[in-house]
């Protein structure tokens, strides 16, 4: 393991078991979870925008295992105080790297996001690794229709 490997590991490991950004939101409907059942991943996630379009809050209720948590955590550290077409923009790369349809070093301008580009060698990390994303994107389009 080269050290960067396990810079990565740490941070991915810190986010897991100290969340940033997660909160309970039993409030909110259970229609608005998104879920990954090859890992049993769940989420609700709620977006805040203030007038000038910039996500002022961002929570998440997260269950699953330690990839989804961490990723929804730094997903929080990263897009809180970003304008929503910016933040957009972020997640649609995110996800298109993971994926292979954008190089992975799209990851290396995201600050400790790039702590996630070793999921893209496992297929079905990915998915626990975008879970938080999708979701991200699906509450800033609710965010902007209201
Ligand atoms: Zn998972």
């Amino acid at each position: 393991m080269t050290a960067f490997d396990e810079l990565y590991q740490e941070i991915i490991l810190d986010h897991s078991r100290s969340p940033r950004g997660a909160a309970d939101l039993s409030r909110l409907p259970d229609s608005l979870v998104v879920e990954n059942p090859t890992c049993g991943d769940s989420i609700k996630l709620e977006v805040e925008l203030d007038a000038g379009g910039t996500i002022s809050a961002l929570r998440f209720d997260a269950k699953g295992c330690a990839i989804s948590t961490a990723s929804a955590s730094l997903l929080f550290e990263g897009l809180v105080g970003m304008r929503s077409a910016e933040a957009r923009e972020h997640a649609e790369s995110f996800i298109a790297a993971l994926r292979g349809d954008l190089p992975l070093d799209t990851l290396d301008e995201m600050g400790d996001i790039v702590a996630l580009k070793g999921v893209a060698a496992y297929p079905q990390r990915v998915k626990c690794a975008t879970l938080a994303w999708h979701a991200f994107l699906g509450a800033l389009e609710r965010a902007e229709a209201r």
